[in-house]
């Protein structure tokens, strides 16, 4: 289990961990959280994005200690929506959380709006406060890998590393950001046929640094690694399973070694025990 702790229980390997989704999102959680758990999910991680939905991630971490965890950080897409006292509100949410992490926050070039400058004055703030904290930090990026690389000059790394989640950059930038402690998660995205490419950048994570991810309710992966389909054409985070079983083709790799490859990875990093 993931416990508030970051104790590393015994799993069987066909337990599998989401590292990244945005539960409080979906009409009913509860339900949700069910059919993950019926679905072989130990646990989740789940990311607010804005001030607006901080409480609502704090409120399920509350209900379900021993399955989630909670991640508390200002998206780029909000950047421009925050309010004076941002950095306050998710000081004080990382005080009453002990287990969280900070997440999701990053850098975005796909959309015009808010400025690169604009993303940068939250993004760098919460970098330094995951490394004042030694807490993990889970990143947004897209298409702003030489920004990223700047940022990471400016303000480094928190020890614990950092997450790209749903990585979507090269291979080659793969082995140049790894050594700096990135971890790269794969949702089912990537398997859609017109992202092969991106499989190819999962070829290049090194063995420790590879965590499974759903997204959910974004990023739905092609039907075919959908078990759990949903009428709006969500995402549903049971979907997991299915999604590592595709990446695991793709690899080459025995499903149940790459899940419980992942699963260790997934524990190791967002685990308190190794915080300062
Ligand atoms: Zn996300």
């Amino acid at each position: 289990m993931l416990t508030p702790g970051g104790s590393v229980a015994m799993v069987s390997p066909h337990n599998v961990l989401d590292a990244h989704n945005h539960l409080h999102q979906f009409a009913d959680p509860e339900a949700v959280i069910d059919a993950m758990k019926a679905a072989g999910i130990d646990g989740c991680v789940v990311n607010g994005t804005s001030e607006e939905d901080w409480p609502a991630v704090a409120d399920l971490a509350v209900r379900h200690p021993d399955f989630i965890r909670p991640a508390f950080g200002l998206h780029p897409w909000h950047a421009h929506h925050r309010s004076a006292g941002w950095r306050d509100q998710l000081e004080r949410l990382l005080d009453r959380f002990p287990a969280a992490s900070i997440g999701e926050c990053g850098l975005d070039r796909w959309v015009d709006e808010p400025s690169l400058d604009e993303q940068l004055e939250v993004f760098l703030p919460q970098l330094a406060l995951a490394r004042e904290r030694g807490l993990a930090i889970t990143i947004h990026a897209l298409k702003a890998w030489g920004p990223l690389l700047e940022a990471l000059d400016e303000e480094p790394p928190p020890e614990p590393g950092f997450l790209l989640h749903s990585y979507g950059g090269s291979p080659e930038f793969v082995e140049q950001i790894a050594p700096r402690g990135a971890r790269f998660s794969f949702s089912g995205h990537f398997l859609h046929p017109r992202k092969a490419g991106a499989l190819e950048a999962f070829r290049a994570v090194p063995g420790d640094r590879l965590l499974l991810e759903t997204d959910a309710p974004s990023m739905p992966p092609p039907a075919e690694f959908t078990s759990h389909p949903l009428p709006d054409g969500q995402n549903h985070p049971a979907n997991l399973p299915r999604i590592a079983a595709g990446l695991a083709a793709a690899l080459e790799e025995d499903p149940v070694r790459l899940v419980a490859r992942c699963t260790e990875n997934t524990r190791e990093f967002f685990s308190s025990e190794r915080r300062l």
